[in-house]
């Protein structure tokens, strides 16, 4: 499996500003998010207080930023990471399409909007799961749900329905939902995972439906949940101010690492972050030496 120095989560201002500064730093590094960048930078109709680029829209600040990755060759590679395992002085990082290992991480996932269903914390993992990509085979001839926060999902509620003998798909965006035919697509409020030792039902905010598993498919999950052990306060990562967080080499930046959310304040936190990652290697190098 290919080593990477840095691996990069995210693709917003932090993220890409963390990319760009390890790249001039050399190193070795991974950016794994939506070439797209980021819908919280796409969707912002006018910029004002972005230093230098006056009324911007958020459109074209994205292309900007495309453009300067592009610039650099920085690729980023089209993927959902949907676990980050420590092993000391080294991370494996499970996502969609597999895995990848890399000496630090940078954490720059943006904030989760609203909170956690009840239930879901606890049933995670038995019935409760954050990837249809990665899980649907266990749902071979299985009931499950799919409660997708945006039309990206739709995708993987029709990977899923290849499993599973039904897929009850409930949208928690506006528009039209555009999945396969063997999808039933309801148009609900899930308000709760139910079940003892695994998720067996899931309340709506008007009916309860008999599951084996439940998929919840969020632009971003909570840190606790991607990196066991890493220090939170709500729905943020405990940082110190060189962004490092209480796991060695794991480092976090932008919204996730807390208020206020700007795009400006994320860039910045990702550049001190890409820095205190080369510091942090560069130093893990000369312990290996001494
Ligand atoms: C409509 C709107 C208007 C705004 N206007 C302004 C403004 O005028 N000025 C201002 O300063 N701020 C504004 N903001 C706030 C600003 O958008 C955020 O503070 C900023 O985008 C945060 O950057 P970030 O890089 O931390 O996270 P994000 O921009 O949220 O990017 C995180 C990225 O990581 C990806 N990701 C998440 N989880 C994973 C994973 N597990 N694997 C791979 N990728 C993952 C997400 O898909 C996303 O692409 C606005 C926000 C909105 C929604």
């Amino acid at each position: 499996m290919e080593r990477y120095e840095i691996a990069i989560v995210g693709t917003g201002p932090a993220g890409l500003e963390a990319a760009i500064t390890a790249k001039i730093r050399n190193k070795k590094i991974i950016l794994i998010g939506s070439k797209d960048s980021s819908v919280k930078v796409e969707k912002a109709h006018e910029i004002q207080n972005y230093l230098g680029l006056p009324k911007i829209s958020g459109e074209n600040l994205k292309k900007a930023y495309l453009d300067h990755l592009a610039s650099m060759d920085i690729e980023i590679t089209e993927d959902r990471v949907v676990s980050i395992y420590s092993y000391g002085d080294y991370f494996a990082l499970q996502t969609k399409e597999g895995m990848v290992e890399a000496d630090a991480v940078i954490l720059a996932t943006g904030v989760m909007a609203g909170k956690m269903y009840p239930g879901e914390e606890a049933l995670l993992g038995r019935g409760v799961s954050y990837c249809a990509t990665c899980d649907a085979p266990l749902y071979k001839g299985k009931v499950t749900a799919v409660i997708a926060s945006s039309p990206k999902e739709e995708d993987e509620a029709n990977f899923l329905a290849e499993y599973a003998d039904k897929v009850i798909y409930f949208p928690l965006y506006e528009g039209d939902v555009h999945t396969n035919e063997a999808v039933e697509v309801i148009h609900e409020k899930p308000t709760e995972i139910l079940g003892e030792m695994k998720a067996t039902t899931l309340k709506t905010n008007a009916n309860e439906y008999a599951i084996d598993g439940v998929f919840i498919l969020r632009e971003a999950v909570s840190p606790g949940q991607l990196v066991p052990g890493l220090e939170t306060e709500g729905p943020h990562v405990k940082v110190n101010l060189d962004m490092s967080t209480n796991i060695k080499g794991c480092f976090a930046c932008g919204d996730i690492a807390g208020t206020p959310y700007q795009y400006i304040k994320s860039a910045g936190q990702g550049n001190v972050a890409a820095l205190s990652a080369v510091n942090y290697l560069a130093e893990k190098q000369r312990n290996q030496t001494k």
